[in-house]
């Protein structure tokens, strides 16, 4: 079985770099957390992109919080 790739909801800061990067893997969602109107990425196709295409927006991820599971 291929890995999956995860974002960590805590650590991101909501920028979109990941679903520029890499649309087919990743979006955001427009959830509220305590009052902040940021959403956070999530991974709604882990299997949407080569993996050196997702690495590519794990490189670019400024707050480094999407990682392999
Ligand atoms: S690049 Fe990183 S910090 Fe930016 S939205 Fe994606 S997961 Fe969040």
């Amino acid at each position: 079985m291929s890995r999956s790739p995860v974002v960590d909801q805590e650590a991101c800061i909501g920028c979109e770099t990941c679903t520029l990067v890499c649309p087919e893997v990743f979006r955001m969602q427009e959830e509220k957390h305590n009052g902040h109107n940021h959403g956070k990425s999530i991974v709604y196709n882990p299997t949407g992109a080569p993996e050196a295409k997702i690495e590519a927006a794990m490189d670019q991820c400024p707050a480094a919080c999407i990682y392999w599971e």
